[in-house]
């Protein structure tokens, strides 16, 4: 007899994982399959885990404030221990340069005042008493170590900064999985690790369940998309891919780990820093390291991968990244050996995520989290949970788009915004920050 379950969820990352939790709370039985052998081997144990508040959109804004306050509550969210102990949210806060790149972060005070996220404007005299060892000159626009002018500074200087301080980040994204799936099987969610989903069932026009890699057939009413950088494939399996106007697709990312400078106490007096003039994001990382992500300037190349199938050392893309740094920080030491992440993003075409029903009923997507989701997850699983129920209640989410409540916040968010139907959203930043 095949086994059988409420709702399968294809993935256990963060966002997987929270889903299965969300779901098991609402009554769901639910089976959460993944191909790696524990929750969060994916994408998720290669985050940087950063939580921030500062989005392009108002949607995003007051989705990234939401979700903020679930990692501030982990204990009370989960409401169960883990064996191996609770992640920790670091709230160090966040600092963006304001830079004509950004636009001197016009509309992203603009959604933080109508949705009162507290911010603070930090002159340049601020920023080097709260960061020492940083130099403001300006290095805008950014470019390859081989272009003439790499690490030459241009005119003028980086004046001012928002710092957000209800931000900071995880310090081990894939324990906070780990986390969220003793929470769920608390509630009687069930996961099953090391088989891979190689074919979606149907029956009567809606999703009937799964097939896996060593034969067997799982059997559910309800399907669940959150296979991270796998989703278009997964998506491609149930055959879901002719009504959507967002494609999603794997992005390999390189994450670079270098030493603070000397008398620099960075993990405990550093913050995270968005900073687009060197196109960088940086945070503190354990053992007094700095972790610099890439905020995807035009001239560095997008490789566009297969998600089982792409180089996982370290590239020129490091080195790259480091020296951009080293820039801000003139007193960095690079080492020779490259430490760090080589992981992938589910892209999406606007880099906003889908969070939708898809044209073959039952069958659902949380994915296209485009390098920026980990900190929705908890909420973005609540609101996959609500859909569901609305949806499989008969409610027709395409026409009537749900409109969903954010508990912490206080506010109604349309759940139309994340449609895989949607237009492109031209208010997107384009790159990770979403
Ligand atoms: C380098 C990097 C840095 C990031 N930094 C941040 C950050 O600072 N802040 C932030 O908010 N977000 C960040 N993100 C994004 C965030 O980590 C992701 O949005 C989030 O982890 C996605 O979680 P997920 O549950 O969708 O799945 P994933 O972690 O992508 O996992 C998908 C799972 O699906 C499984 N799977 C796939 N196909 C199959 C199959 N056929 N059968 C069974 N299982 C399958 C995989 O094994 C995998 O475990 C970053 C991502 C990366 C890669």
């Amino acid at each position: 007899m095949a086994q059988t379950a409420d709702a399968i969820i294809i993935g256990a990352g963060v966002i997987g994982a929270a889903t299965a939790f969300e779901l098991a709370k609402s009554g769901y039985k639910t089976l959460s399959i993944d191909r790696n052998p524990a929750a969060g081997y994916g994408p998720t144990s290669g985050s940087c885990a950063i939580i921030r508040v500062h989005y392009s959109t108002l949607e995003g804004t007051a989705f990234a404030y939401e979700g903020y306050f679930y990692w501030r509550d982990w204990a009370d969210y989960l409401e169960v221990a883990d064996e191996r102990g609770l992640a920790e949210f670091r709230e160090v806060g966040c600092l963006v340069m304001r830079t004509p790149q950004n636009s001197f972060m016009k509309n992203h005070i603009d959604h933080c005042d109508s949705l009162t996220i507290p911010y603070e404007i930090w002159d340049g005299a601020k920023i080097t008493e709260r960061l020492p060892v940083y130099d403001l000159k300006s290095y805008w626009p950014a470019k390859r170590l081989d272009d003439e002018g790499f690490g030459e500074p241009g005119k003028g200087q980086v004046k001012d900064g928002v710092f957000f301080p209800t931000a900071g980040y995880v310090t081990d994204p894939q324990l906070s999985t780990h986390n969220l799936q003793r929470a769920a099987e608390a509630k009687g969610a069930e996961f099953l690790f090391n088989k891979r989903v190689v074919e979606i069932l149907k029956a009567d026009g809606r999703a009937a369940g799964v097939r896996l890699d060593d034969g067997s057939e799982i059997h559910a009413p309800v399907v669940v998309n959150v296979a991270g950088p796998a989703s278009s494939k997964i998506n491609e399996m149930a055959g879901v891919l002719d009504d959507m106007t967002i494609s999603t697709k794997a992005l390999r990312q390189e994450v670079v780990h270098v030493p603070a400078p000397a008398g620099f106490d960075f993990e405990k007096n550093g913050t995270i820093v968005s900073d687009s003039d060197i196109a960088c994001y940086c945070r503190p990382e354990h053992g007094n390291h700095i972790l610099v992500g890439s905020e995807d300037p035009e001239c560095d190349p997008k490789e566009w991968v297969d998600d089982e199938d792409y180089n996982q050392d370290f590239s020129d893309q490091w080195t790259v990244q480091a020296y951009r740094y080293a820039q801000r920080v003139p007193d960095l030491k690079i080492p020779r050996s490259m430490k760090g992440v080589v992981d992938l993003y589910d892209v999406a075409d606007d880099w906003i995520p889908i969070y939708d029903r898809s044209q073959l009923p039952g069958f659902y997507m949380a994915i296209g989290t485009s390098g920026n989701q980990f900190k929705n997850a908890p909420i973005a699983g609540k609101m996959m949970a609500a859909l569901i129920s609305h949806c499989e209640a008969g409610n027709d989410h395409d026409a009537d788009p749900l409109q969903f409540h954010l508990p912490y916040i206080g506010r109604d968010i349309d759940v139309g915004f994340y449609s895989r139907k949607r237009p492109i959203n031209k208010e997107s930043s384009f790159s990770v920050l979403g």
